[in-house]
């Protein structure tokens, strides 16, 4: 993906509080608070068992737990697709129209229309035409490195493409905060990595907060500067690790012996979490 050529908004990370410190933290104002929600299904499956969570502004926070855990109950009770049985969840300074952007597993494109009036869809959902969002859509699409792709169908895409479609559509209306669901999971590795990589490049460049769903302790290390991790049966946090590494992160960092500690804190973590 090509960052190259675009000028979007290069002040945001300043104005959105995203930058990092050198050793990976952030300082951030806290953006989004949880406070001790839980969700309970059918009276009795209790999906999540009271989190409590503060992100800050310009924070990557990896969700990292087996499967069944409450993942993606979380995104989806912070994405208000759904209402917490007990506790309560407080954007600060309140949740403003288009502040929240989302990208799941699969990339979930309309086959039937292009690229651009795929990545259009919040704004038009908002009610905006497409000639007065055509710029913002344009933008999106250089910014994962898909401008010339704007004319044309899912279906000619390969699946990493698709991606970075979904992403687009989740950036186009300039969120404060985007949920990931395993966006990654269904790829290969070398895209995956590529991917990876790219997401960090874009996230330096518009300083968007992004809290990201996945089961791979390698993802989580590269990416996160905090990894909450996660067990079942009740869905619950267990811990919390820091990944105090610098960005920019790259291939070198994947490669390093810092990125193996971090790698082995959080799987002995996860392992807590399996309870082995
Ligand atoms: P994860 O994303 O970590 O794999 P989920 O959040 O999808 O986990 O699910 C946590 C638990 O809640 C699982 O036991 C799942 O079966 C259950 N669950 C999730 N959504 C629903 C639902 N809509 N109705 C009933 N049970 C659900
Ligand atoms: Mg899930």
């Amino acid at each position: 993906m090509s960052l190259e050529g675009t000028d979007v908004a290069a002040t945001d990370a300043v104005t959105k509080g995203g930058a990092t410190n050198e050793d990976g933290t952030s300082e951030g104002a806290p953006l989004l608070t949880l406070s001790d929600v839980s969700k309970v299904f059918n009276g009795d499956l209790v999906a999540l068992n009271g989190m409590s969570l503060q992100v800050r502004a310009g924070d990557f926070v990896s969700l990292l737990g087996p499967s069944g855990c409450g993942k993606s109950t979380a995104l989806r009770l912070i994405a208000g697709l759904s209402h917490p049985t007990s506790g309560k969840i407080d954007w600060t300074g309140g949740q403003g129209a288009g502040d929240l952007g989302v990208v799941f597993q699969e990339p979930t494109l309309m086959p039937w229309a292009t690229v651009a009036q795929n990545v259009w869809l919040p704004w038009r959902l908002r009610g905006k035409s497409y000639a007065s969002v055509k710029d913002k859509v344009l933008e999106a699409l250089a910014l994962v490195g898909l401008e010339k792709f704007a004319g044309s169908y899912p279906r000619e895409l390969s699946g990493g493409m698709k991606m970075r479609v979904s992403i687009a559509r989740s950036l186009v209306t300039n969120p404060r905060l985007i949920l990931m669901d395993e966006p990654f999971a269904a790829l290969d590795e070398i895209t995956r990595h590529k991917l990876n990589n790219d997401l960090l490049a874009l996230r330096a460049k518009i300083g968007c907060t992004i809290i990201f769903v996945t089961h791979s302790v390698f993802e989580s290390v590269f990416l996160s500067n905090r990894i909450v991790v996660m067990a079942a049966r009740p869905g619950r946090v267990i811990h919390e690790v820091a990944v105090d590494a610098p960005y920019p992160r790259d291939e070198e960092f994947r490669t390093s012996s810092a990125y193996a500690a971090h790698c082995r804190a959080a799987s002995d973590a996860l392992h807590d979490a399996i309870g082995d």
